[in-house]
């Protein structure tokens, strides 16, 4: 756990958040400003700042697996979603801890902006 980490303190339970599931690895929650009817964060519980820093591919493949499960339990596995990972700054990553979005509810665009 890094002691400046956001996403560090919520898998910790040390701030709030809305937890939709969660297991010894990954903690899926509610985004603070959703952007779609459903938007989910998926965390590893360990903390990596970004996709260029993940070198664990177990790790990179259960999370995705993770983020499969809770689309699903958001009633989205038919209708469809996103799963994003925002990475760096030209990408728009604010919070360096990795994590993907879920994100569904709605027809997405595409190109993305
Ligand atoms: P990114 O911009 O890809 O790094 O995504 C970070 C996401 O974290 C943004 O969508 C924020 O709205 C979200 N976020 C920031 N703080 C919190 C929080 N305390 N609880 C839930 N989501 C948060």
């Amino acid at each position: 756990m890094l002691n400046d980490c956001l996403f560090c303190k919520i898998a910790a339970g040390d701030i709030p958040a809305t937890i939709v599931a969660q297991d010894d690895q990954f903690v899926a929650f509610r985004d603070i400003d959703p952007q779609a009817p459903t938007h989910l964060l998926v965390i590893p519980r360990e903390h990596v700042a970004s996709l260029n820093a993940a070198m664990d591919a177990q790790m990179l493949g259960s999370m995705l697996l993770f983020a499969k499960t809770v689309a699903g339990g958001e009633g989205l596995s038919e209708r469809g979603y996103r799963v994003v990972v925002n990475t760096n700054a030209e990408a728009g990553q604010s919070v360096f801890h990795l994590h993907a979005h879920v994100l569904g509810g709605r027809a997405m665009r595409w190109p993305p902006g």
